[in-house]
């Protein structure tokens, strides 16, 4: 099925891409990731895209978002270090001083997260753009071909839909290789396109498509839980395509390990996460 110019990564390939921790490690080093996702009428998203982030292997978790959705976090993840942000100015609490950024699982499509998604995006950061930082994109798209710091999308097909003007969810579930080949092309960024294959397309390299997926995959937040996992290769210094391999290869390990074979939530999925990694050593 793939053609030449595709590859796809073996156990071996991901290990030995996949950052430490080594002694002279600390949590700084290890990589600090700022996550805006999620919001209180979304806040699984958010306990879910963070969970992803730390069972990753991220140094430090700085979670920023509405009080009620901050309880949440902290109250299932107290080792994030949280800011609520004030409703009258979404962007003065943002976190400073961290490796990588992750916008957009449920965090709503209201002014303020548009405020927000041009701030970070503004930062010589690297950016993971899922869910609705991808439609909010769409109004902007030079938000992101402006950029020089990478930027990685994770869309499924109904959100790559959005950002491909003149082409529909059922034509890039048709072509899923030659849609996320095209949109990294025009966005100038690294593409993770999600769903039944995920492919990672970056312009001027080989596409990849992960061997580890799985149809268990396919129940609400489980995105979610890849953005974050993602987010925490970003954040430890992996280039967007590395990170993005390692964390579908590990995302689709885990959820074949989390039950058994047996239906997965996103909350099992999580769980599955540590064993996914023991299984590459
Ligand atoms: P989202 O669309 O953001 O909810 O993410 C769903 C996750 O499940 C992504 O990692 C998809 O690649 C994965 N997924 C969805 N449907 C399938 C499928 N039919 N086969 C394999 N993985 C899937
Ligand atoms: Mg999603």
């Amino acid at each position: 099925l793939p053609p030449a110019h595709v590859r796809s990564p073996q156990a071996a390939d991901i290990a030995a891409l996949l950052p430490g921790p080594g002694a002279e490690s600390d949590k700084y080093r290890r990589g600090v990731l700022a996550m805006a996702s999620g919001s209180d009428r979304y806040s699984g998203a958010a306990v879910l895209s963070v969970g992803g982030a730390l069972r990753g292997g991220v140094g430090m978790l700085r979670y920023a978002g509405q009080a009620g959705v901050v309880a949440k976090v902290l109250d299932r993840w107290p080792e994030v270090v949280a800011t609520v942000l004030e409703p009258t100015d979404p962007v003065a609490g943002l976190p400073q001083r961290v490796a990588a950024w992750v916008v957009g699982p449920g965090r709503g499509l209201h002014p303020a997260a548009v405020v927000e998604l041009r701030t970070v995006l503004g930062t010589g950061l690297p950016v993971l753009l899922d869910a609705d930082a991808i439609t909010l994109l769409a109004e902007e798209p030079d938000l992101v071909r402006d950029r020089s710091a990478p930027t990685l999308l994770t869309p499924h097909a109904g959100e790559l839909a959005r950002l491909l003007p003149g082409v529909d969810r059922a034509d890039i579930e048709a072509r899923r290789l030659a849609h996320a080949t095209r949109a990294a092309a025009e966005f100038g960024c690294t593409v993770l396109l999600k769903g039944s294959t995920t492919i990672i397309a970056e312009p001027g390299r080989p596409a990849i498509v992960n061997p580890t997926g799985t149809p268990l995959l396919a129940t609400a937040g489980t995105g979610d839980v890849l953005a974050g996992l993602i987010g925490a290769m970003l954040a430890s210094g992996l280039a967007p395509r590395d990170a993005a391999v390692c964390g579908a290869y590990l995302h689709g390990l885990a959820a074949r390990l989390a039950c058994g074979g047996a239906p997965i939530s996103a909350s099992d999925l999580l769980g599955a996460i540590p064993a996914a990694f023991r299984a590459l050593r």
